[in-house]
Protein backbone atom coordinates (compact mmCIF):
# COMPACT_ATOMS: atom_id res chain seq x y z
CA UNK A 1 0.00 0.00 0.00
CA UNK A 2 0.99 3.93 -0.78
CA UNK A 3 -0.61 6.96 1.11
CA UNK A 4 -1.90 7.41 -2.73
CA UNK A 5 -3.64 4.42 -2.91
CA UNK A 6 -5.07 4.68 0.42
CA UNK A 7 -6.68 8.34 -0.46
CA UNK A 8 -7.63 6.17 -3.73
CA UNK A 9 -10.20 3.96 -2.04
CA UNK A 10 -11.41 6.83 -0.09
CA UNK A 11 -11.85 8.56 -3.35
CA UNK A 12 -13.55 5.71 -5.14
CA UNK A 13 -15.70 4.79 -2.11
CA UNK A 14 -16.66 8.85 -2.30
CA UNK A 15 -17.59 8.77 -6.13
CA UNK A 16 -14.48 10.88 -6.94
CA UNK A 17 -12.69 10.55 -10.32
CA UNK A 18 -9.55 9.18 -10.52
CA UNK A 19 -7.57 9.70 -13.06
CA UNK A 20 -3.95 8.74 -15.32
CA UNK A 21 -4.72 11.55 -17.87
CA UNK A 22 -2.31 14.66 -17.10
CA UNK A 23 -4.81 17.34 -16.22
CA UNK A 24 -5.25 20.67 -13.72
CA UNK A 25 -8.71 21.29 -15.47
CA UNK A 26 -11.57 20.39 -13.42
CA UNK A 27 -13.72 20.81 -10.58
CA UNK A 28 -12.03 17.60 -8.49
CA UNK A 29 -8.48 19.98 -8.80
CA UNK A 30 -9.86 22.57 -8.04
CA UNK A 31 -11.69 21.15 -4.69
CA UNK A 32 -8.66 19.27 -3.92
CA UNK A 33 -6.37 22.50 -3.93
CA UNK A 34 -9.17 24.47 -1.75
CA UNK A 35 -8.99 21.72 0.82
CA UNK A 36 -4.93 21.67 0.59
CA UNK A 37 -5.07 25.65 1.51
CA UNK A 38 -7.50 24.96 4.08
CA UNK A 39 -5.49 21.78 5.42
CA UNK A 40 -2.58 23.91 5.95
CA UNK A 41 -4.35 26.78 7.78
CA UNK A 42 -5.57 24.53 9.96
CA UNK A 43 -1.96 23.31 10.76
CA UNK A 44 -0.45 26.85 10.77
CA UNK A 45 -3.18 28.17 13.53
CA UNK A 46 -2.16 24.77 15.61
CA UNK A 47 1.10 25.21 14.98
CA UNK A 48 0.66 28.97 16.39
CA UNK A 49 -1.48 27.39 19.52
CA UNK A 50 1.65 24.99 20.35
CA UNK A 51 -0.84 22.08 19.82
CA UNK A 52 1.29 18.93 18.65
CA UNK A 53 -1.74 16.95 18.61
CA UNK A 54 -3.15 18.63 15.90
CA UNK A 55 -0.26 19.97 14.13
CA UNK A 56 -0.03 16.11 13.71
CA UNK A 57 -3.45 15.53 12.72
CA UNK A 58 -3.04 18.54 10.37
CA UNK A 59 0.33 17.16 8.22
CA UNK A 60 -1.85 13.92 7.61
CA UNK A 61 -4.66 15.74 6.46
CA UNK A 62 -2.18 17.64 4.31
CA UNK A 63 -0.77 14.33 3.23
CA UNK A 64 -3.94 13.09 2.28
CA UNK A 65 -5.26 15.72 0.67
CA UNK A 66 -2.26 16.18 -1.29
CA UNK A 67 -2.62 12.36 -2.90
CA UNK A 68 -5.74 13.67 -3.68
CA UNK A 69 -5.01 16.12 -5.59
CA UNK A 70 -2.36 13.82 -7.60
CA UNK A 71 -5.08 11.41 -8.54
CA UNK A 72 -7.36 14.04 -9.17
CA UNK A 73 -4.39 14.88 -11.72
CA UNK A 74 -3.10 12.01 -13.25
CA UNK A 75 0.12 12.27 -11.03
CA UNK A 76 1.73 9.14 -9.78
CA UNK A 77 3.26 10.56 -6.69
CA UNK A 78 5.77 8.51 -6.04
CA UNK A 79 7.75 8.50 -9.47
CA UNK A 80 7.69 12.35 -8.72
CA UNK A 81 8.93 11.73 -4.92
CA UNK A 82 11.77 9.19 -6.35
CA UNK A 83 13.09 12.00 -8.43
CA UNK A 84 12.85 15.07 -6.07
CA UNK A 85 14.57 12.62 -3.53
CA UNK A 86 17.65 11.54 -6.26
CA UNK A 87 17.71 15.57 -6.81
CA UNK A 88 17.89 16.47 -3.31
CA UNK A 89 20.18 13.55 -2.52
CA UNK A 90 22.60 14.30 -5.24
CA UNK A 91 23.64 17.39 -3.00
CA UNK A 92 25.83 15.25 -1.21
CA UNK A 93 29.11 13.59 -1.90
CA UNK A 94 29.91 9.98 -0.18
CA UNK A 95 27.07 11.26 2.24
CA UNK A 96 28.35 14.86 3.04
CA UNK A 97 26.97 17.97 2.29
CA UNK A 98 29.61 20.59 1.00
CA UNK A 99 29.83 23.77 2.31
CA UNK A 100 30.89 27.04 1.85
CA UNK A 101 32.52 29.04 4.47
CA UNK A 102 28.79 30.52 5.82
CA UNK A 103 27.84 27.29 6.40
CA UNK A 104 25.61 27.39 3.34
CA UNK A 105 25.15 23.89 1.55
CA UNK A 106 26.56 23.79 -1.94
CA UNK A 107 25.68 21.93 -5.11
CA UNK A 108 28.41 19.90 -6.05
CA UNK A 109 29.29 18.52 -9.98
CA UNK A 110 27.04 15.31 -8.74
CA UNK A 111 24.08 17.41 -8.36
CA UNK A 112 21.28 17.02 -11.09
CA UNK A 113 18.02 19.22 -11.25
CA UNK A 114 14.58 16.73 -10.96
CA UNK A 115 13.26 16.62 -14.23
CA UNK A 116 9.58 16.20 -13.49
CA UNK A 117 8.86 16.57 -17.40
CA UNK A 118 10.32 13.45 -17.65
CA UNK A 119 9.01 11.36 -15.05
CA UNK A 120 5.13 12.30 -16.08
CA UNK A 121 6.46 11.24 -19.74
CA UNK A 122 5.52 14.84 -21.08
MG1 LIG B 1 -7.83 18.88 9.23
Amino acid sequence: MSYQKDVEVFMIAGDQSLTKELSLKGDQQKLYMNLITEEYKETLEAFQNNDLVEVADGLADMVWVIMGMCSSCGIEFNKVWEEVRSSNMSKFVNGKAIKNNSGKIMKPDTYFKPDIKKVLGI
